[in-house]
């Protein structure tokens, strides 16, 4: 299945369809336009449509639930944003191997956010336990943040494929769109 990028009237990242045939039918309905294609054509009895890789809609969506994708210390948010490097030791990290550790430990209050969660390997989550990393006598390497833009979109496009990454980079270069509005 070919997914779509979904852009709000305002050009910031809205959603991704997983189906082709949503984004099609967003675009038959007239709710969006699209800015970019697949070279895939699809054929109805009556017509033929080549695919839509990034789509604007018309009128701005209302963000009742703002997407608050990439304000969270996931796994991937975090593992992108430190380089997959554990931030005590420098170590290479997969998603398999890493952890997340909280800088000041939740059991000590410590918040579930970007700004107090860096990426570690499992020795040093271990040997970090339950404390700071001054007392643990252990140095963080870089200052945990949240994410740039940049971040946020290699975020998002990882967990796309190689075509759509592509297709949809592409595109947003060349228009110079940001998916986030500062
Ligand atoms: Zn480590």
């Amino acid at each position: 299945m070919t997914r779509c990028l979904v852009l709000n009237a305002s050009y910031e990242y809205l959603s991704i369809t997983e189906r082709w045939i949503d984004a099609l039918s967003l675009v038959i309905a007239g709710k969006a336009t699209p800015i970019e294609h697949y070279p895939d054509v699809v054929r109805s009895a009556r017509a033929s449509f080549q695919l839509p890789a990034v789509v604007v809609m018309r009128h701005q969506v209302r963000a009742t639930r703002r997407r608050r994708v990439f304000d969270s210390p996931t796994r991937k948010a975090v593992f992108i944003r430190d380089g997959f490097a554990c931030q005590y030791c420098g170590t290479r990290l997969s998603m398999n191997t890493g952890t997340r550790d909280h800088v000041l430990p939740r059991s000590r209050g410590g918040p579930d956010t970007l700004a107090n969660v860096v990426a570690a390997c499992r020795s040093c989550n271990a040997r970090k336990d339950n404390c700071t990393p001054q007392e643990a006598g252990m140095v963080l390497r870089t200052q945990p943040r949240s994410l740039t833009e940049d971040e946020k979109i290699q975020c998002l496009l990882k967990t796309v494929r190689a075509k759509e990454r592509s297709t949809w980079l592409d595109c947003l270069r060349r228009t110079g769109i940001t998916l986030w509005a500062a």
